[in-house]
């Protein structure tokens, strides 16, 4: 069984053929600069393998179908795919990254599927519009392939009314569907399941806090295998400091800044979103970049530092007391999985609720999942490398074996 998973961004699509008989990698593409004058197409194919090679374009791509066809032309190319032609995809799972209420789960896409998408439009008003036209373009381009949408808010639609009510007037939510969702679902959940596999426990008997830092953080309590609260909220911007969003803010901010500087509404949007967070604190939003600054003595990224990771240790915390009894606290994503003064410090006074950090364990580095607690932690706790591809292609697999 072959399995595209298709990333399709407002002007970019990222690709993966994965091979499910043994969950290899057959191409991992990325389409870019997708309307732009010159657009860039490159594609790996048997990335790591002897054979490994690769396809390069520079030619204007116009819009998400010929953005498509590209990829797929790259993938059947006679000379250097792996395709003889594309009815060799057997199906086709979609990043979406907002599912609203609608969605508790993967799912097969049906037109129903695409209206309930185009009703949750004004949740995710960047994203969800250029993720359906990747799926308008793959369902045209791949008519046989049934069609899988899994939604990065599907794991947290568990979390109980507690955690997902906003105290606002009822009928926002009623109405206008004010409320919390939570985000990188597909991730919390591979890293949950997978860390239940290193625990030796059935996934439903595990009490975990999955810590998700990469560009985008997200901090998940997951109770008996499924997520009873996360630090994202309606949108991506709630909960840590993350690259550039600010995370957890008060929110008259927003009248103080209007007021005190005359920004409107969309410029305090577009600057919560776009130059906060670690940018916003020091100018740098790359965490390597913003160590080595620390390094020289950069005050102000010793300040990033410092608020990104006392941030992170109140939500383990939190959510410590929300789960009480926790088997495993898992760091992942690019963040997560490389940077040992990041996760130190996010444990850091975590001792007297059970957590103890095996320091040369934490120094290591590896591209497996390893234990950085120590052999007296009460709490276990991991790196573990996040596989979102292989999740939806895994999702993906799942849902059409089972139709
Ligand atoms: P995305 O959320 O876009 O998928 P990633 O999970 O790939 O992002 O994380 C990207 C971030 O991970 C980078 O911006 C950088 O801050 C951080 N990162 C990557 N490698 C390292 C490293 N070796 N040490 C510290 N941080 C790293």
């Amino acid at each position: 069984m072959k399995i595209l998973v298709i990333n399709s961004g407002s002007s970019s699509i990222k690709y993966q053929l994965l091979d499910m008989t043994d969950e290899s990698v057959l191409a991992v593409g990325l389409v870019e600069r997708i309307g732009e004058e010159m657009g860039h197409l490159e594609t790996k194919m048997l990335p790591g393998k002897p054979q490994e090679r690769k396809i390069e374009l520079k030619q204007p791509i116009a819009n998400h179908h010929e953005g498509m066809l590209a990829a797929i032309g790259s993938l059947t190319d006679e000379s250097q795919g792996v395709l003889q032609n594309a009815s060799e995809i057997d199906a086709i799972g979609h990043r979406v990254v907002h599912g609203g209420e609608d969605f508790h789960d993967s799912t097969i896409i049906t037109p129903e599927v695409i209206e309930a998408l185009k009703e949750n439009i004004p949740l995710a008003p960047l994203h969800n519009p250029a993720n359906l036209d990747g799926i308008e373009v793959a369902m045209e381009l791949c008519r046989d392939a049934p069609q899988v949408a899994v939604f990065d808010t599907a794991f947290h639609q568990t979390m109980p009314r507690r955690a997902y009510m906003y105290a606002l007037p009822y009928e926002y939510y009623q109405k206008n569907k004010v409320r919390r969702y939570g985000f990188h679902g597909t991730s919390h959940k591979y890293v949950a399941t997978e860390t239940a596999r290193l625990l030796g426990k059935p996934l439903k008997e595990c009490n975990l806090i999955t810590v998700h830092l990469g560009n985008g953080c997200s901090i998940t309590a997951v109770e008996n295998g499924v997520s009873i609260d996360t630090t994202l909220g309606m949108t991506p911007l709630e909960g840590l400091v993350m690259g550039t969003r600010c995370g957890d803010l008060d929110p008259a901010i927003h009248l103080f800044l209007h007021k005190q500087k005359g920004m409107s509404l969309e410029e305090i949007d577009a600057v919560l979103n776009k130059e906060s967070g670690l940018k916003g604190l020091c100018g740098m939003n790359d965490m390597r970049d913003i160590h080595a600054a620390a390094d020289k003595g950069d005050e102000r990224a010793r300040l990033a530092v410092e608020v990104q990771t006392y941030r992170c240790r109140k939500y383990i915390g939190a959510f410590m007391a929300v789960l009480g009894r926790v088997d495993a606290i898992v760091f992942t994503a690019g963040i997560g999985e490389n940077d040992t003064i990041v996760r130190e410090l996010s444990l850091q006074g975590l001792e007297v609720l059970g957590v103890r950090l095996d320091q040369a364990a934490n120094d290591q580095r590896s591209k497996e999942p390893f234990r950085i607690s120590s052999e007296d932690s009460a709490v276990s706790v991991f790196v573990l490398p996040t596989n979102e591809e292989l999740a939806i292609a895994r999702e993906t697999l799942q849902i059409v074996q089972g139709t």
